[in-house]
């Protein structure tokens, strides 16, 4: 099956906000898309960089001040480095989480924030990380509260499309059943508070249906 992997950019007046950064621009230049160490079953490809699509909103990766990643799964930690400036939001059960062997998850040198649960990044309540733990030690997802649009969760892999959702599946190469059973909960009982909706990082059918960049939500 085809699936996508999505990055989203917030703008608050605070400054940028970027939530996931997808394989490695890397990828771009291969034409015949890379099958990575692990999993093998999996093929990426990217058509378009991270790189080029924040350059065509007119920003440079020296603009995004902050950032956070849903887990450290190579598909969404490929382009950290692209912002060795921004402060990135990590639980710390993931970023102690030894990576193959013992590898640290990102680069020690990186400016982060370790957290332990839900987080209002700015302070006003417009962009939260929630702490949705089960896929990885320290998976999150993001409520983004839009002026116009509404509340909107952003799943990372609490669930990977939307027949999991549906029937409360937890995905494969998953460390926690239970903590992914109470993680899709919690995100269900954040919708029903917010009267939100839920974009699935990887669902290429609901992504198929969305604005994409330079298009955006407001
Ligand atoms: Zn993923």
């Amino acid at each position: 099956m085809d699936f996508v992997d999505t990055c989203y950019l917030v703008e608050h007046a605070k400054g940028w906000f970027l939530w996931d950064t997808g394989v490695a621009d890397s990828v771009a230049a291969m034409p015949n898309g890379l099958v990575p160490a692990d999993p093998k079953a999996v093929t990426w490809r990217r058509p378009k960089t991270l790189a080029a699509q924040i350059e065509q909103l007119g920003l440079k990766p020296a603009d995004i001040k902050a950032m956070a990643v849903s887990h450290t799964h190579p598909d969404h930690t490929g382009n950290v480095e692209l912002f060795p400036q921004a402060t990135l939001y990590v639980q710390k059960a993931e970023y102690d989480w030894p990576g193959a062997n013992n590898a640290p998850r990102f680069k020690p040198s990186h400016p982060v924030e370790l957290l332990a649960g839900d987080k209002d990044v700015f302070g006003d309540g417009s962009v939260t990380i929630l702490s949705t733990p089960g896929h990885t030690p320290g998976h999150q997802s993001l409520l983004v509260k839009l002026p116009k649009t509404g509340a909107v969760v952003l799943s990372g892999d609490a669930v990977h499309f939307r027949d999991n959702w549906d029937n409360r599946r937890a995905p494969s190469m998953n460390i926690d059943k239970d903590q992914s059973a109470a993680s899709m909960q919690k995100i269900a009982d954040t919708l029903a508070k917010e009267k939100g909706q839920l974009w699935i990082n990887h669902d290429k059918a609901q992504r198929d249906s969305q604005k994409m960049a330079p298009e955006f939500y407001d």
